[in-house]
């Protein structure tokens, strides 16, 4: 973020130290740069699963084949019409973050490189331990029919379901990401990096194509997820779930090694 900032401020001459200035370029590039990142990662994913190998992923068609366009195009409208709204509850995290209020740095020598690479590990934790549990609050009635059942209204999902959210959920489940900036030292160049990652492990927990695993929250648990409601809140590891007592075992629909016969009777297209 702070990067994109200052390139886009010397870009236009602008003055960096004036929070005016801050505040517009920041919701820019949240609202804008969120909008890109969502369009085109999803769009290269269904292109190369739902299209290009398409005979080799889904030979037996996907689970909603009739359904999936005019899904899609709902998925589309709901995910660019939310993120820019998700920008706004976002920005003070992002602006206070640009302006020097958590523990983000930018030299190696700071804390190290032992540090910089276990802090890895320390995000992904952290931020799916808080992801887990919004997530869990979500399903509570209160929340669920006001904030998150819009995307659960995707039962088999695409990977434009991926941020299909209301603007209050998707903020949400986002926030984690900045408050471990605020409790954990992160270089700005990992932080970026883990930004890119977080949008690109989104889709692909939507995207139906599965890698298997047991350890990582992969398509095939996330499925579930939205199909059966209460098992598999988890957003990279299936720790929190097996912890929660909400874990429910993988069951792919399609596998990214090559769909069998069993995949298909699975997802009910062939009966046995
Ligand atoms: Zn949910
Ligand atoms: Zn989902």
């Amino acid at each position: 973020m702070d990067i994109a900032h200052d390139f886009i401020a010397d870009s236009l001459e602008l003055d960096k130290s004036n929070i005016w200035t801050n505040i517009s370029i920041i919701f820019t590039v949240l609202a804008v740069g969120g909008c890109f990142f969502y369009w085109s990662f999803a769009t290269a994913s269904y292109y190369f699963w739902f299209v290009w190998n398409k005979k080799r992923f889904f030979p037996f068609e996907t689970v909603n084949e009739a359904e999936l366009p005019a899904q899609m195009a709902h998925e589309k409208y709901i995910a660019l019409a939310s993120i820019p709204l998700m920008a706004v509850p976002m920005l003070p995290a992002a602006l206070f973050q640009y302006r020097g209020y958590s523990k983000m740095y930018r030299s190696i020598d700071d804390y190290g490189w032992g540090y910089f690479f276990l802090s890895i590990p320390m995000f992904f934790l952290f931020t799916d331990c808080m992801v887990y549990w919004f997530h869990r609050g979500l399903h509570h009635p209160i929340f669920y029919r006001r904030l998150h059942k819009l995307h659960h209204s995707y039962r088999f999902t695409s990977p434009y379901s991926s941020h299909a959210f209301h603007p209050l959920d998707g903020f949400g489940q986002g926030i984690a990401y900045y408050v471990f900036t605020y409790i954990f030292p992160m270089h700005n160049l990992l932080f970026i990096g883990m930004f890119v990652f977080v949008n690109f492990w989104t889709i692909s927990i939507h995207d139906q194509v599965d890698f298997g695993g047991c350890l990582v929250n992969t398509t095939g648990h996330h499925t579930i997820h939205h199909d059966q409601f209460n098992y598999n809140y988890g957003q990279y590891l299936t720790l929190w779930d097996r912890i929660g007592g909400t874990y429910k075992v993988s069951q792919q629909t399609h596998s990214m090694f090559g769909s069998t016969e069993d995949d298909a009777i699975v997802s009910g297209k062939k009966s046995i």
